[in-house]
């Protein structure tokens, strides 16, 4: 089935209190998009001439791989590679590419069919967020809950701010709510990685490291939305 977006439970989402609100979001909207693309949208023309164009990110295509059938994603893989070679490079052998052929290869790197979609409904979403913090106090108060708001999303959510969603003591509220769960999370990541290079100084062998012990991989994770990639080494 094709994503829709408004069947999306806002307070469903903002229910739960692990990590950032947002990162979840994006989190469902990628999961739903990867399965959609290796599933229905093989039927969906118009869905393959926007892949095979514009192609995915490592990400994406790492979840479509790990998750959908093989044959669909060998299939998508055909027509995208059959779209890029023609558009990558010289037609004489003995050419340079010219700055098509740079540009078509710039595109494929910089741009992914799910991170497309997921940058245009996320604003959408968070237009419902708007409203319902407008007119719900326990949609409030689920909001105030959450962790943190990740330093990314903390600028995608102040800078899509709707105005016209409340009225203007509760936009107030909005703003210092927000504020406090992305620079007050980032004043605590702060305090703790300060105080856990102090328990490498002798003075406080056996001391009480607090809230430290994780304080890396929270701030890996605040300032790049994605906790630390285990994979990577
Ligand atoms: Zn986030
Ligand atoms: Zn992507």
């Amino acid at each position: 089935m094709k994503p829709n977006i408004t069947t999306i439970p806002i307070s469903d989402l903002f229910a739960q209190t692990e990590g950032c609100p947002i990162c979840r979001m994006y989190r469902m909207l990628e999961e739903q998009y990867t399965e959609y693309i290796t599933g229905a949208a093989m039927m969906a023309p118009d869905v393959r001439v926007q892949t095979n164009k514009v192609g995915f990110c490592h990400r994406h295509f790492s979840m479509m791989v790990n998750n959908g059938p093989r044959l669909s994603n060998a299939l998508l893989l055909q027509t995208h590679i059959d779209e890029l070679r023609k558009k990558a490079f010289p037609k004489k052998e003995t050419d340079a590419p010219d700055k098509k052929n740079l540009a078509a290869i710039r595109e494929n790197a910089h741009t992914c069919y799910v991170c497309d979609r997921i940058e245009h409904d996320i604003l959408h979403l968070l237009a419902t967020v708007y409203v319902q913090f407008g007119a719900d106090s326990d949609f409030r108060r689920q909001y105030a809950a959450q962790d943190f708001i990740c330093l990314d999303h903390y600028a995608l959510v102040t800078s899509s701010f709707n105005k016209k969603a409340m009225d203007k003591q509760t936009a107030q509220e909005f703003f210092r709510v927000t504020n406090k769960l992305s620079k007050g999370y980032m004043d605590t990541l702060y305090d703790d990685v300060t105080h856990f290079t102090t328990m490498f100084d002798y003075r406080n062998a056996g001391g009480d490291y607090k809230n430290s012990k994780d304080a890396i991989e929270r701030s890996v994770r605040f300032l790049t939305s994605y906790p630390v990639d285990e994979n990577l080494k």
